[in-house]
């Protein structure tokens, strides 16, 4: 009998775009997790591509390598508030088990750090492999939630090469400030370190300070590592939603631009990634005019600080130009900042037009 709910009785991971109307091929890895999950053709399923997009549709068709599945519905999310997770290399167990649960609470990334005393740990987990089943380890945790996006795991890092993250910087320390004190509205992110089992050693910890990174204290009670992982991501966690304004990322809710990327006003969208949105403009001057814009509310040019938000709308433009068949033809980018340019639209947007010759210099 054919199972009419439509609740999907499983996620899966598959790093696809995916659209409503196509039918989609699924590689053995989830061939075999569907199998053993004893699904069946015919069953709802829904596949996360870790980008912010949720697809739900039916098995057509179930093999040993690979799943065919029709997707009849696309839905986008937006990106959970980045928290970026310095976890210690510890057991390896435990590594996994927090790896876990601060998926599913929501982590942008995970890198595990080498403290002093994550040396006498065995067997502990570390390495190239170990990031591998570190992996797939937050790959099963992704589809066991639900969750649109895949955390990020970066290679093994020491203390002190720790990359230093814009926003928050916090290191758990008991004898820090009440962590859900420093945890605010205004910070773009917030990378948070938890330390080794026994604590991080005082010069090691004296390093960090210096180098920005403020102690944060999630009480007097001592935590092992993972319950400290768990609890750190879930106080943001919990700041942030209880005050929505602070948002997935701050938006002006009457630009029309955040409400494109939002989906309150519907768009015919090109690209999504964790930092832009491209969609067609609606009044196109060309055969392809895209319109780029990041996540994050911008006025213009002119209120711009984030170089790398600026990089990855210029990335875009190139990859998106690429796919619509005008990266070797050629293609023109260009920001209009304010009267003189002829600004309409005041969330800073990176256009994108080709298809056509242009003529130089431009009106
Ligand atoms: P600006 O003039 O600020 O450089 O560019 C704003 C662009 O946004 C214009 O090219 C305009 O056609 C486009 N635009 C304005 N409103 C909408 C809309 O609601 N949807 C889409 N897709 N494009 C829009
Ligand atoms: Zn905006």
């Amino acid at each position: 009998m054919e199972r009419d709910d439509s609740a999907a009785v499983a996620c899966f991971y598959a790093e696809t775009t995916l659209e409503t109307g196509a039918t989609v091929s699924l590689n053995e890895r989830v061939a075999h997790h569907a199998t053993v999950r004893r699904i069946e053709t015919g069953d709802r399923v829904a596949i996360s591509n870790g980008m912010g997009s949720i697809s739900r549709g039916r098995v057509l068709r179930l093999g040993k390598r690979e799943m065919q599945v029709s997707i009849d519905r696309v839905e986008r999310v937006a990106p959970p508030f980045a928290v970026h997770l310095f976890a210690p290399i510890a057991d390896r167990d435990r590594m996994l088990w927090a790896a876990e649960k601060a998926t599913e609470l929501g982590i942008a990334s995970w890198q595990s750090v080498r403290f002093r005393r994550s040396a006498s740990v065995s067997p502990r987990g570390e390495g190239a492999a170990f990031g591998e089943k570190l992996r797939a380890r937050i790959i099963a945790a992704l589809e066991q939630s639900f969750g649109a996006w895949l955390p990020q795991v970066l290679p093994d890092t020491s203390p002190d090469d720790l990359e230093p993250a814009s926003g928050l910087k916090l290191v758990l320390d008991a004898r820090g400030e009440p962590m859900i004190d420093l945890v605010s509205a205004s910070d773009s992110s917030c990378a948070v370190i938890v330390g080794p089992e026994g604590g991080i050693e005082e010069d090691e910890l004296a390093r960090l300070v210096a180098s920005g990174w403020r102690p944060a204290s999630l009480g007097s009670s001592i935590l092992r590592f993972e319950t400290a992982v768990t609890a750190a991501v879930a106080v943001v966690r919990a700041v942030h939603a209880s005050q929505p304004a602070f948002g997935a990322s701050p938006v002006a809710s009457d630009c029309l631009f955040c409400r494109i990327v939002s989906h309150e006003i519907p768009a015919k969208l090109v690209l999504e990634n964790e930092h832009v949105v491209a969609f067609r403009d609606i009044n196109p001057q060309a055969p392809v005019h895209v319109v780029i814009v990041p996540r994050q509310h911008v006025a213009s040019l002119n209120e711009a600080r984030d170089a790398a938000m600026l990089g990855e709308l210029s990335l875009a433009a190139a990859q998106i130009a690429k796919a619509e068949g005008i990266g070797e033809s050629g293609y023109r980018t260009v920001v209009n900042t304010n009267r003189d340019a002829g600004q309409t639209v005041f969330h800073i947007h990176l256009h994108l037009i080709g298809g056509r010759d242009m003529a130089w210099p431009p009106g």
